[in-house]
């Protein structure tokens, strides 16, 4: 019997330019491929709610698209050193390779497991497929990586392009005999109120099929990024975050793919804005690598002492999307009702948390964490610490972002407010993002009773 190579999936979730399923490919003998479900090494950043919803949709995808290959998705749940090590006695695999993780558990994690391995004589690879500027390719000047994004990106752009991404494999031998999987229905991964996940399904297809077909619409589109990008009224961003979360797409695919695009239309320029973006990605993922502390305490360790307001009733009102300022509540709402909100809305709505509510940025973190279905670890708590002007090239700890004036230049029509907070839809546009400001016969003829049908702001 030869021994076949365990191919341990985890935030990779796709066959398409996978370095760890290229490798399992190319070593010529029978591929287990496996995804365990680990809720013991993470600790608290284990997946949130809608994340777990995510995972489900993304594994069904994935094993079906295995299937098709003439293999199946071995899945077992447990502390992954020891469901591992447990694969090893089932099917005698002496080397098990997969992708980097960069999360510092996973990290860590990785590094027990590989030591433990390698005392039995069992070959741990973990390659590089999540990132095109991993952190030891980006010393910076002192050899300790950026602080500032601008020069992260100078440098990264003044590297040479991305390489072509590779295709699927048509198949993955089988081995002689399968180990056994358990059921993915018997996770319980998605919720169980019906509501909520019956938003989350009509908001998106998990899965490489889904991150493809979102890929293929936003080439259509890219060219008016630029233009497009801070208005959460219009579809002008990709949304691809939760594909890319879980790897159901590579970041290598989606800048070859728009970097092609606009060549052959002749708008390289177009393409960079977004580009950019896609290194503000791999900024926090530095960022995480280099301070593992990243999701708990401020970079700016002065901000340690700041002395927070921690008062319930403000955090509720900010996650229920009732604090009585339309583009806020729109922001919270849109995320519950869909597990995503717009970039433009998250800096909003962070920002109103952090410095109209004075309530900590680690309590909307991770309120973020449990309902964004791309709850990221490098960018949820890069990008908190950014807003909270605590963390590495930080919006200054001064500066709030109106969320009137906010509303009005990026929502100019109020449509945006109109459709997550129905409730003030007859209001006149120029009253729609402060209702507050309304005459009672104003009010009356749009149906609103302040306090009643919509709050009055709480600060
Ligand atoms: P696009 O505009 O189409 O951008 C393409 C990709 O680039 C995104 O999918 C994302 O991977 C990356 N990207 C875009 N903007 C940023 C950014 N500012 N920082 C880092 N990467 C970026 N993004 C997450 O993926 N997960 C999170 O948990 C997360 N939490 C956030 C919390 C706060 C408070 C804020 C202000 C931002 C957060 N972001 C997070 C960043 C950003 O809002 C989302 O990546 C973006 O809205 C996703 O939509 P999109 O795919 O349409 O983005």
């Amino acid at each position: 019997m030869t021994s076949p190579v365990l191919l341990w999936f985890r935030f990779d979730l796709r066959l398409a330019d996978n370095a760890a399923v290229e490798a399992a490919k190319r070593s010529g003998r029978p591929v287990v491929p496996v995804f365990i479900l680990d809720d013991d090494s993470p600790d608290r950043w284990r997946l949130g709610s809608a994340s777990r919803w995510w995972l489900a949709g993304s594994l069904g995808s994935l094993a079906a698209s295995l299937a098709k290959r003439g293999s199946r998705l071995i899945l077992r749940r447990g502390e992954a050193g020891r469901a591992l090590a447990e694969l090893i006695g089932e099917t005698g695999a002496m080397d098990i390779v997969c992708n980097r993780v960069h999360e510092p558990w996973a990290v860590a994690r990785d590094e027990r497991i590989a030591a433990g391995l390698a005392a039995r004589g069992v070959t741990f690879r973990a390659l590089e497929s999540q990132l095109l500027f991993p952190p030891e390719t980006m010393p910076g000047p002192k050899g300790n990586g950026y602080r500032v994004f601008t020069a992260f990106w100078k440098a990264a752009i003044a590297k040479s392009a991305p390489t072509a991404p590779s295709a699927a494999p048509k198949s993955l031998a089988a081995p002689d005999a399968w180990p056994a999987s358990e059921s993915l229905d018997d996770w319980s991964l998605r919720p169980t109120s019906p509501d909520w996940a019956g938003g989350l399904r009509d908001a998106w297809s998990p899965g490489e099929a889904g991150a493809r077909e979102r890929l293929d619409a936003f080439l259509d589109v890219f060219t008016e990024y630029a233009r497009e990008r801070d208005r959460p009224d219009h579809p002008g961003t990709s949304r691809l975050s939760p594909h890319l979360r879980f790897g159901e797409i590579g970041p290598r695919q989606i800048w070859h793919a728009v970097a092609m695009r606009a060549a052959s239309e002749g708008q390289e320029a177009a393409a960079a804005p977004y580009l950019r973006q896609l290194v503000w990605r791999e900024f926090s993922y530095d960022l995480l690598s280099r301070f593992p502390v990243l999701p708990e305490k401020p970079l700016q360790e002065l901000f340690g002492r700041f002395p927070w307001a921690r008062d319930g009733d403000s955090l509720r009102a900010w996650q229920r999307g009732v604090t009585g300022y339309p583009m806020v509540d729109a922001g919270m709402r849109e995320l519950w009702a869909t597990g995503w909100m717009h970039n433009r809305v998250r800096m909003i709505v962070a920002s109103f948390l952090v410095k109209h509510l004075l309530q900590p940025w680690t309590a909307g973190e991770a309120w973020f964490w449990d309902t964004l279905v791309d709850a990221d670890l490098a960018n949820n708590s890069a990008s908190w610490q950014w807003i909270a002007g605590c963390g590495a090239d930080a919006a200054p700890y001064f500066r709030i972002f109106n969320p009137v004036l906010q509303g009005e230049k990026f929502d100019p029509k109020g449509d945006y407010v109109r459709r997550w907070v129905p409730e003030l839809a007859k209001l006149p546009t120029p009253l729609i993002h402060k209702p507050w400001a309304a005459k009672p016969l104003e009010l009356a003829d749009a149906g609103i009773r302040l306090d009643e049908t919509y709050p009055r702001p709480v600060v």
